[in-house]
């Protein structure tokens, strides 16, 4: 029976070598993605060129009907799988001082970071129940951890992600399914320059002890390890992975 792992936002940066390095480990890849095919259809040739395979399922993560419409197909399409793994890693920046941020500019960070793990996980999980067994992986922020000016919006939704993430655990533990949070610091990939890095945001990059941005590459082992049976025993955690810059 194969195994499933959904990625939501695993078209480009720290999804796409999530799905890749997840395709490498075995597990049969539904790769998510809101527009960008281009990007969608490369992720997919890498997957397969490491030997593994992949099937794209564009929806917004913000848009519960979209998620059931094309989960549903799914489901219809294999009677007999379930999700096993479920990668909650779609995600924006959208930098703004609170005293200028206008509200449509919050629901969007708020719907997009927060509602769409919502969303996608309550539509999986229910696989995950029936079969006693699932993963699924948060991905916060060190913004969910610290304070960044400029990011009021997206440390709200992050550092709510870890709160969810603590207390799902202790709802799902019981039928062996383990949820977890990863918290980035600054990843080389596109949303970093979308982030238009201020000059108190430079200043960050020094207060990174190891002096470099880490590699999307780098996010997905820790995400591949917690996916493997090696993790049986963790759920419930945050763990960091910012060049010990927290
Ligand atoms: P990225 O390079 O900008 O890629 C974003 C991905 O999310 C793309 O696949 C994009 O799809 C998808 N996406 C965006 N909005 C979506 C939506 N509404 N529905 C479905 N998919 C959507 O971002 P990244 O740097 O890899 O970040 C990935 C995650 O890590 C995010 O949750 C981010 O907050 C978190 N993170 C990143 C960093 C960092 O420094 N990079 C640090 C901490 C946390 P399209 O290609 O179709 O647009």
């Amino acid at each position: 029976m194969k195994r499933y792992a959904l990625i939501t936002g695993a078209s480009r940066g720290i999804g796409r070598a999530i799905a890749i390095e997840l395709a490498k480990d075995g597990c049969s890849i539904l790769l998510n993605y809101k527009s960008n095919h281009a990007a969608a259809q490369e992720a997919k040739c890498l997957i397969e060129e490491a030997g593994g395979e992949a099937e794209l399922m564009p929806f917004d993560v913000s848009q519960p009907d979209a998620i059931n419409a094309a989960l549903d197909a799914w489901f219809a399409a294999h009677p007999d799988d379930y999700i096993d793994v479920l990668v909650n890693n779609a995600g924006i920046v959208d930098n703004e001082l609170m005293l200028w941020m206008e509200p449509k500019q919050w629901h969007s960070i708020i719907d997009i970071n927060l509602n769409g793990f919502f969303y996608c996980t309550r539509r999986v999980i229910e696989g995950m129940f029936e079969k006693r067994h699932g993963r699924i992986v948060n991905i916060s922020s060190i913004a969910g951890q610290k304070g960044i000016p400029g990011q009021t919006g997206y440390a709200t939704a992050k550092s709510a992600l870890i709160g969810a993430t603590r207390s799902l655990s202790t709802e799902v533990a019981s039928r062996n399914i383990t949820v977890n949070a990863i918290a980035p610091g600054l990843i080389e990939t596109a949303i970093i320059n979308k982030a238009k890095i201020s000059d108190i945001e430079k200043k960050f990059f020094d207060d990174i002890p190891m002096h470099r941005l880490g590699k999307p590459e780098e996010v997905a082992y820790l995400v591949s390890f917690l996916c493997s049976d090696r993790a049986n025993y963790i759920s419930g955690q945050v763990i960091g992975i910012n060049g010990g810059a927290l």
